[in-house]
């Protein structure tokens, strides 16, 4: 047989595996990966429920259900004061991993370039490789990870397809604003150049609110908007997201999403579009929930030796442990799940090169017993 030949020679196992895998090895507490502690609302279980019992158990339309396309339509109209058409401009996706796999898909071919800022997700380059494309990595700037617009500007070639930006900002928190997004549509203006916005953490900000790529009118029109209801429902494993784009993109992002997944899981669609509607209470009282969560952490580790960087939405904590250990971030990383008990991420490895300050990544979406026993150990260092 002829030896294989990788798509993918440099990727190992993902970092929120390899930690996870790790903290179970050592009984250590989770504050790695990046799941929330707490169960979906129950209403919303009881609905996927009754879709199930209901016989709703076939595959669903290919596009998403038709109740969840319009319950997404109104909810952006009302949020984001953006009208978007349920036909042909929403599809429904199996997380926001697939979507943004599609959309890169969709319009990437190979030679092109797409710009990613680091750190950033770990699911874009793989996703860029596969479909032949060149990965272009452009730092965001410390210390608070807003982008270098000189350098997005300098990077920008006449092959460059797309520009993958994420608000808020996961590892760091970071929140792009309306100027950032005036600049970037200026940026792009003149052109071939895509935008993919990632915005799964829309629901979780603290500090003002969060300017989704679609009140940018002009932006919106090359964009591929990405969303998913696993962090706003405490829903990660479930699986459901969605991708918002103009008909054209829509168009080809469904011939690569038919074939990827076709569908996505039919009763917690129906259960989410009924949910939408019924509680938007939801997702407007969820940024309290979780700024009260991200000030007991930090108050908790306020007399520990880490240094707490602002967290502007998300459910992370970013924190420097200069004062501990000059390890690198996946050696300290390592060292704190196996001797001390406690698992993060080391912010190194959303980087194509390692960032001058050595940070790891605190997930926050825990119930207070477990912040409380992960701060004792922490702050005993
Ligand atoms: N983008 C970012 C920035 C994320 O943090 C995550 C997952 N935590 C995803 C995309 C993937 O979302 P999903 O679980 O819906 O596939
Ligand atoms: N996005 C989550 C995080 O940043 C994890 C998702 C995953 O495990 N693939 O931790």
């Amino acid at each position: 047989m002829k030896p294989l030949v990788s798509k993918l020679p440099t990727a190992g196992t993902t970092i929120f595996t390899v930690m996870t895998k790790l903290a179970e090895e050592h009984r250590a507490i989770n504050l790695g990966q990046g799941f929330p502690e707490f169960q979906p609302p129950a209403r919303l279980q009881e609905l996927v429920e009754h879709y199930m019992r209901m016989g709703r158990n076939q595959y669903a339309p290919m596009i998403g259900a038709r109740s969840l396309r319009e319950a997404i339509s109104a909810k952006t109209k009302t949020v984001y004061g953006a009208r978007i058409e349920p036909e042909s401009e929403i599809t429904v996706t199996s997380g926001a991993t697939e979507a943004i796999f599609c959309a890169i898909q969709a319009v990437v071919h190979r030679g092109d370039e797409v710009i990613v800022l680091d750190p950033c997700y770990d699911s874009y380059e793989p996703s860029i490789t596969l479909a032949g494309g060149r990965t272009v990595h452009v730092p965001l700037r410390a210390p608070d990870f807003a982008i270098d617009w000189q350098r997005l500007a300098d990077s920008l070639t006449a092959r460059t397809r797309l520009i993958i930006t994420n608000s808020p900002h996961n590892p760091t928190g970071a929140l792009l604003s309306s100027a950032d997004l005036a600049r970037l549509a200026e940026l792009v203006r003149s052109t071939e150049c895509l935008v993919l916005s990632d915005e799964v953490y829309e629901h979780i900000v603290f500090d003002g609110k969060h300017v989704s790529l679609l009140t940018n009118v002009e932006l919106a029109a090359r964009s591929f908007v990405i969303s998913s209801f696993g962090k706003t429902y405490h829903a990660t494993g479930w699986k459901v997201g969605y991708c918002i784009a103009p008909q054209a993109l829509t168009d080809e992002f469904r011939r690569v999403h038919q074939y990827v997944m076709f569908a996505t899981t039919t009763p917690m669609q129906l259960a989410f579009a009924d949910y939408l509607v019924e509680a938007p209470e939801h997702y407007l009282e969820l940024p309290e929930f979780y700024r009260e969560k991200r000030d007991y952490f930090a108050s908790l580790l306020r007399e520990s030796r880490f240094e707490l960087l602002p967290v502007r939405g998300t459910y992370f904590q970013l924190a420097a442990y200069d004062a501990i250990s000059d390890k690198s971030d996946v050696e300290f990383a390592r060292w704190l799940t196996v001797e001390h008990g406690v698992a993060s991420i080391p912010v190194s490895v959303f980087c194509a090169r390692a960032p001058r300050a050595r940070l790891i990544r605190f997930c926050f979406a825990r119930e207070r017993t477990t912040l409380a026993a992960a701060a004792a150990k922490l702050r005993v260092l």
